[in-house]
């Protein structure tokens, strides 16, 4: 679904994106750790064509996303990205929030795009909020419309880039219950988390950046009981 091949990327002179080959396969849930800095936004960033790879190969669903010719309307109709700072329209409800790209960007009609939007809401447990705007919404209930929002694209990929981290502790929980939920109904997802927890549970791989270089890959069971890396050890001794 995913397909990286020694790809660079640079900011100016800054090389942030070090010979990334990476191949995530449909269905599969890819979890990204690292220090700040390393790079893991702009990796995940690069998928959806936010950012533009330098040089090398980005495939996501048989489409060289670093073409010229590619269609990136298409493309990021395909990719549902969730943000650290849930991105919400403030002065458009819960529902319009939602319904917005479905209507604008795939034409569906206004009453199937709300019906769809409600089920989509039902599945972040979040219905009742439908006519709420978002500052009337906890941090973690906007990060679940967040989801939907993403959702009602009927994506093919979801990434996820720090999804809990502005949130209460409190309210962590209930949006990785729905990410996990989503993770095992088969969606192919990219999640930027350092929460061990989730990890253990629903990925099928840790990868672990450094310095814009993909330093080590692994089956979560065996990343969080011994890391091969030295660098990755480190990590983790920080931030458990
Ligand atoms: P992470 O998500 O792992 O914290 P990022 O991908 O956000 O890392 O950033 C990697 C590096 O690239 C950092 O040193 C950051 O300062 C730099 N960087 C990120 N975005 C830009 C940008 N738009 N222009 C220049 N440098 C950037
Ligand atoms: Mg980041």
């Amino acid at each position: 679904m995913i397909s990286f091949h020694q790809v660079q990327k640079h900011y100016g002179s800054f090389h942030v994106l070090k010979d990334i080959n990476l191949h995530i396969r449909a269905g599969e849930v890819v979890v990204v750790i690292g220090p700040s800095g390393s790079g893991k936004s702009t990796l995940v960033r690069c998928i959806n064509q936010l950012e533009t790879i330098t040089s090398g190969e980005l495939i996501v669903d048989g489409t060289k996303v670093s073409d010229r010719n590619t269609d990136l309307n298409k493309l990021r109709r395909e990719i549902g990205m969730v943000f650290q700072h849930f991105n919400l329209y403030p002065h458009k409800t819960v529902l319009q929030n939602i319904t917005l790209a479905p209507v604008k960007v795939l034409g569906i009609p206004e009453a199937q795009a709300r019906e769809t939007a409600m089920h989509d809401l039902q599945k972040v447990g979040i219905a009742d909020k439908a006519g709420s705007y978002p500052a009337q919404l906890s941090g973690g209930q906007q990060q679940r419309v967040a989801i939907a929002r993403g959702l009602a694209m009927k994506p093919k990929v979801m990434l996820f880039d720090e999804p809990t981290s502005a949130l209460d502790p409190e309210t962590i929980g209930e949006v990785l219950d729905i990410m996990k939920a989503l993770a095992k109904e088969g969606m192919t997802m990219v999640v930027v988390t350092h929460e061990m927890g989730f990890a253990r549970e629903v990925a099928d791989r840790i990868v672990f950046m450094d310095q814009g270089r993909i330093l080590e890959e692994a089956h979560p069971k065996d990343f969080y009981a011994e890391p091969r890396e030295e660098r990755a050890r480190l990590f983790l001794s920080r931030i458990l």
